[in-house]
């Protein structure tokens, strides 16, 4: 027998507790061994003014466990509040977002009856680290991040899902010919990670025409990996086409711990009906059986799931005239799934749940690199002339080994050479160099600043260019 494992939940807001209830229940029908601690989220506490929406006191419970199963929340609108998703994603370090998207054809109605997709969505980099500048009047900007490391275990993770859940393919949709350093680099670690698992096919596709074939030919996909942004807009694409919004789970998964729910909210207007669908926080259990090792557990409950689908017992979401049998709630829809705990579907695919297999090894990490610092770019707030007058300003200040070699206006190359049809802005970019072959110094950038200041010009920012074992760690001019 397994011995329990400790789980926190929270029952959350409108029809949360509800399909909370449905959920554990059919669960522990299934064989789940879980040992449940229940804290408060969500309206109720941010109305206490915990603008987090979460207290102190349910951090222990979910340190504790490390494992939780959450029901919708109800987010209270302005007043500072921040998303309980949020602080919880960011304070546990949940970085993979997965969502598995499946169409039930004809049970649910779908213009795609072979999608099975499931999203695999990198969750703390990215534009979303929320590091954004204004640095002139015109011009706003946000740091796009992709890390090595953060890169690593994404796509790391998708492969093993891949693995423990029978998939054959992982995809990976970036848009590395143009940022061909940040989206280059989750690439190049998926290609490298990649080699790791030769069980498992691999592609890369460019994300525009990636998602533009995930919307027509989504079965054509099995697991698809992405940086964060890409990610966020495409799990929502996915789960739409599949017509199976209101059904599908999600987890948030980090190294030390996980979160599972389903996508949809807490649909205030349904709530305390006994209308609502439970399926959706129930994949999420499921999906969270099949994270602790509960494998067997988590197909009995997917099963049966299906199996009541197939049989047209449905809640009045997914009711379709000719197709549904029966119109039944929350609680009977959670009766008809524990009646069918141990039976099979026989029209729709039954999973695969495997136990994980033994963590691949990482491959050492390759030894640091040579790093060289090659000159800097200086950010100018100009809007008094041309780029050709600017760069007369800026030639004399080449000095001391660091020459003015490069103007740009919102990365378009103004000097030398420029076009004079190229639109310009007040935030300009100066590129000053070590002659090849030699270094430059801190010493040197910050006598050029002082340079820059003294010829009544304003700097902005300014950014280091390195070379890492000679390769350029900065991009030319358009990305080149
Ligand atoms: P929603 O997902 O709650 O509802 C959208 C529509 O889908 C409604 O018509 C609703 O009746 C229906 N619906 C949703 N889930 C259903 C279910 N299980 N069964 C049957 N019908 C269902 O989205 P919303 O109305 O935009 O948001 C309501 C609240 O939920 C908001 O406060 C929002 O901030 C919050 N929300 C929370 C989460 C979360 O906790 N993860 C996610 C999304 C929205």
């Amino acid at each position: 027998m397994t011995q329990p494992t400790p789980i926190t939940i929270a029952h959350g807001d409108g029809i949360g507790p509800e399909i909370m209830d449905a959920t554990l229940r059919v669960l522990a029908a299934a064989g789940a061994q879980l040992k449940i601690e229940t804290i408060e989220i969500g309206q109720r506490v941010y109305e206490r003014g915990v603008k987090g929406g979460i207290e102190d006191s349910a951090w222990e419970s979910l340190r504790r466990t490390k494992v939780f199963l959450k029901a919708p929340i109800t987010t209270p609108q302005g007043g500072g509040f921040k998303s309980l998703n949020v602080t919880v994603r960011t304070a546990l370090g949940l970085y993979a977002n997965v969502r598995p998207c499946v169409a039930y054809p004809p049970f649910v109605a779908t213009k795609h009856p072979e999608m099975d997709v499931v999203i695999v969505r990198e969750n703390e980099e990215d534009t979303y680290s929320g590091i954004e500048y204004q640095p002139t009047a015109q011009v706003t900007e946000c740091l796009k991040l992709i890390t090595r490391p953060g890169s690593e275990k994404i796509v790391r993770y998708a492969f093993e899902y891949a693995r423990a859940n029978g998939r054959r393919k992982v995809t990976c949709f970036t848009k590395d010919n143009i940022m061909k350093m940040t989206d280059g680099l989750f690439h190049r670690v998926f290609e490298e990670i990649g080699g790791e698992y030769p069980d498992i096919e691999k592609e890369h596709w460019i994300v525009d025409i990636g998602a533009a074939k995930l919307a027509d030919k989504p079965e054509v996909f099995d697991v698809v990996v992405l940086p964060n942004l890409y990610g966020d807009i495409l799990s929502d694409v996915a789960a739409q086409i599949a017509g199976s919004v209101g059904l599908a789970g999600s987890g948030n998964i980090g190294d030390q711990a996980a979160m599972f729910e389903a996508i949809h909210g807490s649909a205030p207007r349904r709530a305390g009906q006994n209308l609502a669908n439970p399926s959706g926080l129930l994949l999420g259990g499921v999906m969270m059986l099949a994270h602790i090792g509960q494998t067997e557990a988590a197909s009995r409950a997917h099963n049966a799931f299906l199996r009541t689908l197939e049989d047209g017992i449905h809640t009045y979401d997914i009711f379709q005239d000719g197709i549904s049998k029966q119109r039944v709630g929350t609680k009977e829809f959670a009766d008809a799934i524990i009646a069918r705990v141990g039976q099979k579907p026989d029209r729709l695919k039954a999973p695969q749940y495997r136990a994980n297999p033994r963590r691949e090894q990482p491959a050492a990490p390759p030894a640091a690199p040579q790093k060289a610092l090659a000159g800097v770019d200086v950010y100018l707030d100009w809007s008094a002339g041309s780029a050709e007058q600017l760069a007369k300003k800026l030639q004399p200040l080449s000095h001391d080994g660091l020459t003015f070699t490069l103007l740009t206006n919102r990365g378009a190359k103004v000097w030398p050479n420029g076009q004079p049809e190229t639109f310009c802005t007040d935030h300009w970019r100066a590129r000053f160099l070590a002659p090849d072959g030699k270094a430059a110094t801190a010493a040197q950038i910050v006598a050029l600043l002082e340079r820059v200041n003294a010829a009544g010009l304003e700097f902005v920012q300014t950014a280091n260019l390195y070379h890492f074992d000679g390769e350029s760690g900065y991009s030319g001019v358009g990305g080149a």
